[in-house]
């Protein structure tokens, strides 16, 4: 099966593309490099530069590849970022993926995997969230990617195109090739291992006063060859119909429990300093998975924090600068 990856040279979409190599598949990978890194795309995989920004390109590019699914990464991702920059996400997120799909659908293309988000769940009536929570996007990343997911369902509906809708909790970890690269760096984790690298004197705490055990937010700590692993299953899925899961641990860790658990990890003291809330967080965010559990036998292979951060500083201590190295 030939399968597009849009955001291959990304953080998540790059190891999606190890495994699906692993896993017998031909990749192709599109991707502008704005954010992503040339060094992350497997050799294995081709490809090509380009925007989806740009129509022309992705009709040249169904024409020249025609790909049996799409896996859609590409995009900004940032929580707070968004709430800076709303039309950075309302208008580009959104058009871009809708550039995407409308190519798909004229190309016939018939499955797609949609790269979503637990920001979906602004603040959550029930926790640990099932697929059947009311959706309230917390910022304006959350709402562009439930706008995708809706356009989905329309091409469900009108061209047959099956779709998976997945929402990621907090990917986070590495391969042994591939880790988490951002400039600037934003998340917990990556942060608090430059730290312990020496990059940075300490990790800022975005709020302590939340209703939370320890005042820090919670959130669901899930490993990124987890999260690649249920983008195979639900291919092989697809062709029985659309569907939307939730992907995490079913476990929440607090941001100063990340910090705990980093230092003992790395034997470093990661100085913490308690900062004001960060928009768009919400307190609580944990996953209910058992949707794809029971549907396609998914079982996280890194359900303990610690094992997912061994394996990030793993990473972070042989790229020091990323894939600057
Ligand atoms: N966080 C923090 N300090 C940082 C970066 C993140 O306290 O320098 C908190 C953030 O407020 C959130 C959690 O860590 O509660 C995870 O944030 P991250 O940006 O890694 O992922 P997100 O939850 O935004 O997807």
């Amino acid at each position: 099966m030939k399968i597009l990856v849009t955001g291959g040279a990304g953080y998540i979409g790059s190891v999606v593309v190890e495994e699906l190599l692993r896993d017998g598949a031909e990749v192709v990978v599109f991707d502008n490099l704005s954010q992503g890194h040339r060094a992350a795309v497997h050799h294995q995989a081709e490809f090509v530069h380009g925007d989806l920004a740009d129509r022309a390109s992705i009709d040249e590019l169904m024409r020249a590849h025609r790909p049996d699914a799409i896996m859609h990464f590409a995009a900004h991702t940032l929580v707070g970022e968004s709430m800076q920059q709303p039309f950075l996400y309302l208008h580009d997120n959104v058009m871009c993926g809708l550039n995407l799909f409308e190519s798909a659908a004229k190309h016939g293309v018939r499955r797609v995997i949609l790269s979503s988000t637990a920001n979906l769940f602004g603040a959550p009536e029930r926790v640990p969230i099932t697929e059947s929570e009311p959706v309230a996007p917390g910022s304006p990343y959350g709402e562009s990617k439930y706008a995708l997911e809706r356009a989905l369902s329309w091409l469900d509906r009108l061209y047959q195109v099956r779709s998976a809708c997945l929402r990621y909790f907090n990917a986070c970890g590495a391969t042994v090739e591939r880790g988490e690269d951002h400039h600037p760096e934003t998340h917990l984790i990556p942060i608090v291992l430059q730290v312990a690298l020496g990059q940075r004197d300490h990790i800022r705490i975005f709020g302590d006063d939340y209703d939370t055990p320890d005042g820090t937010c919670v959130r669901d700590y899930v490993h990124v060859v987890d999260l690649a692993r249920a983008h195979i299953l639900a291919l092989r899925a697809l062709d029985e119909g659309s569907r939307t899961y939730n992907l995490g641990t079913g476990r929440g860790f607090s941001v100063k429990e990340v910090i705990t658990t980093a230092r003992e990890v790395t034997g470093h003291a990661i100085p913490a300093e308690p900062g004001p809330r960060r928009p768009g967080d919400p307190a609580v965010l944990v996953a209910s998975s058992e949707r794809i559990r029971a549907e396609l036998g998914w079982t996280p292979a890194y359900p303990e924090l610690r094992a997912i951060i061994e394996s990030a500083w793993r990473w972070h201590r042989n790229h020091p600068h990323g894939y600057d190295d």
